[in-house]
């Protein structure tokens, strides 16, 4: 059973009440009419999995009846995200098209079986369910859960929405390349946590050729009970959708992995790995300045050979067990311990 992509889900991160609900979406469908009626799904949370157990828990069951109302009165699928059984029953009750499931329970195996067999039981079948990937970057885990939900015989629809506000493209492009059959969504708010970065990253969607986004988008994002600083508005979503547009809707995005889109996600990966490994020597070269201050403060020179050739040879060595060049990490572990010496005078 195959689902026409590209696909988008925007709207809140939280059904916070039929008044922001209705707004945001009437507020979506304008947008999208000036977008060439642009297709979408309205998404709101409606029991929603947080940290904290004092923070907004979502509004609960009342919620899936200001879902109905939008698809009744605007004329749009709507999507909530599932995480017991029970909610796959009340939400099917109500109408909802489309499922989601959420990063936490896509973590743990026994939660998606226990959804996906209630999804397989119903009379009402959802169009879709759609799989975020688990909060941990675990690739396996994540097609795991996929075969877990295509048991249902209801289409499999992937969300990457990375790790700790991390993109970990990694993950996503070992499940494109192990199932190309399966529609990969961009959940550009959730994987960055901001706001700012939720355009700069819909142009992945493009780039990576990705099967569509889902995008959180709050009629006031500054008062939102949940997620505020990742919420943009629906006139900020036309922005940022506007340049893309064109390209995502073309009817010649197929062949997602060939040979300019392959290269983009390598150089997606390698941006990433840089990063960490920029982030990593300023958190190294920050510990070097607290260990230079305690040589200062008990007299001692900031160089000390036989450490130095300690931590040397223990990375020398590391290199050969990992097959790698042992005069480049000499290199590069001289680069980066002079330059922690530098600062220590
Ligand atoms: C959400 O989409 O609002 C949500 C809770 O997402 P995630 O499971 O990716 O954190
Ligand atoms: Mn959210």
């Amino acid at each position: 059973m195959g689902i026409e992509t590209p696909l988008f889900l925007f709207g809140p991160c939280s059904a916070e009440s039929r008044e922001q609900v209705s707004q945001t979406a009437k507020e979506l469908c304008v947008m999208s009419n000036e977008m060439h009626a642009l297709q979408f799904i309205f998404r709101a949370g409606v029991w929603k999995p947080r940290t904290s157990p004092y923070s907004f828990q979502g509004a609960g069951d009342q919620a899936l009846e200001w879902l109905a109302e939008v698809k009744q009165r605007f004329g749009i699928p709507v999507a909530t995200e599932v995480a017991t059984s029970e909610h796959v029953k009340a939400a099917l009750h109500s109408g909802i098209d489309y499922l989601w499931i959420g990063a936490r329970s896509s973590a743990n195996p026994i939660a998606v079986e226990a959804i996906s067999r209630q999804i397989a039981v119903s009379s009402n079948l959802p169009k879709a369910v759609f799989i975020k990937n688990p909060v941990n970057a675990d690739a396996q885990l994540w097609l795991g859960n996929i075969e877990r939900l295509e048991k249902t015989g209801v289409p499999v629809i992937a969300v990457h929405r990375g790790c700790s506000h991390k993109p970990t493209w990694g993950m996503a492009h070992t499940v494109r390349t192990a199932r190309p059959d399966i529609p990969i969504l961009l959940d550009p708010s959730h994987m960055s946590g901001d706001a700012e970065q939720v355009p700069v990253l819909l142009q992945k969607v493009e780039e990576l050729r990705l099967d569509g986004a889902m995008v959180e988008v709050h009629a006031h994002p500054e008062e939102a009970l949940s997620d505020k600083k990742q919420q943009i508005t629906p006139a900020q979503l036309g922005t940022a959708l506007q340049p893309i547009l064109s390209q995502l809707c073309s009817a010649d995005r197929k062949c997602p992995l060939d040979g300019q889109v392959e290269l983009n996600w390598l150089r997606a990966e390698i941006d990433e790995l840089d990063a960490a490994l920029w982030e990593t020597i300023a958190a190294r070269m920050d510990v070097s300045r607290r260990i230079g201050e305690w040589k200062k403060a008990h007299n001692v020179a900031p160089l000390q050979p036989a450490r130095y050739q300690q931590v040397l040879e223990a990375r020398k060595e590391w290199a050969k067990e990992n097959g790698i060049d042992a005069a480049f990490i000499e290199q590069v572990f001289n680069a980066i311990h002079s330059e922690s010496l530098k600062r220590q005078k």
